[in-house]
């Protein structure tokens, strides 16, 4: 049985914020009490949980990666420590943690009719290559599946490319932009050159926050300025989120996480833009479901989940469909798939 040892603020936490990283760092008890959320060790001074009745935070010391209600999210800072008190950036409070708790009613919130799809590389750049395999075929391949979804579930669809040709990366949020679309996803398959029996998994990426460094930048990029994608960097953050907790819980994959990046694709979109890294090519066992049509089809169905789930948070509901409308897929409303089915289908494809 664990020992709650809940962390009362007195005797344990400093007064003040304190400064790492050149960042403002505030004791985390402090701010989930502040909040209405209590703390207990997992393993004292290391591992920390932040919760209450709905909600489950956990940090640890010297990690960018916070889990927040059982999805993997990157953080700008590390998590720091002072005389055993667990501290987190203030920035990362504001960009990381509170939209994703307390998601903000955006005035400007308007119904989600558009989805611009950007099937990764394409023509003379393949991206990944092992053996035979193309990452370019398996992004279009999925983009394609997720197109007639996105359809079936009443969304205008726009396409960077349709077929296996060469777009400039600076085309593909443009077009977003000026075709007006609501949303951006990049579809990609990942590769690592080290550890391929044991790194695998989806991830997904949104806009990284202005002066901070990317999740895999190591420190570079903190003097970047702010980019087009930074104005929609709440909502983004939030859309990532809800993909990837999705692509996580309806395939049964290992979660990689949110993350953050500069990427160009990113960050001159002026619309919500993610970009999802839908597993590694590289991993034995992973890359075959990749290259499978039925498993592309449950990506697809996790991910349609996702923009359903960022949906109904954000926006307006749709407007009534008319009486010949048939429910299920085809309706806006009520066209969520069962997780748990998908969830079986995705098992008795392994
Ligand atoms: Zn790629």
């Amino acid at each position: 049985m664990l020992l709650l040892a809940l962390c009362l603020a007195s005797g344990l936490s400093p007064a003040h914020a304190t400064g790492f990283n050149g960042q403002s760092y505030v004791p985390l008890v402090d701010w989930a009490r502040a909040n209405g959320l209590k703390c207990y060790w997992l393993k004292r001074g290391d591992e920390i949980v932040v919760t209450n009745r709905t909600t489950r935070l956990v940090f640890d010391k010297d990690s960018r990666m916070a889990e927040v209600n059982g999805t993997d999210v990157a953080l700008s800072f590390p998590v720091a420590s002072d005389h055993g008190v667990l501290l987190i950036a203030q920035m990362d409070l504001n960009t990381a943690i509170r939209p994703l708790l307390f998601p903000p009613r955006f005035a400007d919130a308007k119904r989600i009719t558009t989805i611009c799809l950007d099937p990764g590389h394409g023509g003379k750049d393949t991206g990944n290559h092992t053996f035979w395999h193309s990452e370019k075929t398996y992004t279009l391949a999925l983009a394609l599946e997720l197109r007639d979804q996105l359809k079936k579930a009443g969304f205008n669809v726009i396409l960077t490319r349709s077929k296996d040709t060469y777009v400039d990366l600076p085309d593909r949020p443009a077009l977003a932009n000026r075709r007006g679309a609501d949303l951006f996803v990049s579809l990609h398959f990942n590769a690592t050159p080290t550890g391929k029996d044991e790194v695998e998994g989806p991830q997904t990426y949104c806009i990284t926050p202005v002066g901070a460094s990317s999740t895999d930048a190591q420190g570079e990029g903190a003097n970047f300025g702010a980019t087009a994608a930074n104005s929609a960097e709440q909502k983004s953050l939030l859309l990532a989120y809800q993909v990837q907790k999705s692509l996580v819980k309806n395939l049964g994959a290992k979660d990689r996480g949110v993350r953050r990046a500069r990427y160009w694709v990113l960050r001159d979109a002026t619309m919500p833009a993610i970009l999802v890294e839908g597993g590694y090519m590289t991993h034995p066992v992973e890359s075959k479901k990749i290259y499978n049509a039925t498993y592309r089809h449950q990506m697809a169905q996790a991910i349609l989940i996702g923009i359903l789930t960022y949906q109904r948070l954000v926006s307006p509901p749709p407007p009534a469909l008319p009486s010949t409308h048939r429910p299920g897929m085809n309706s806006n409303r009520v066209s969520i798939p069962n997780p748990r089915a998908v969830k079986t289908e995705s098992l008795m494809t392994k």
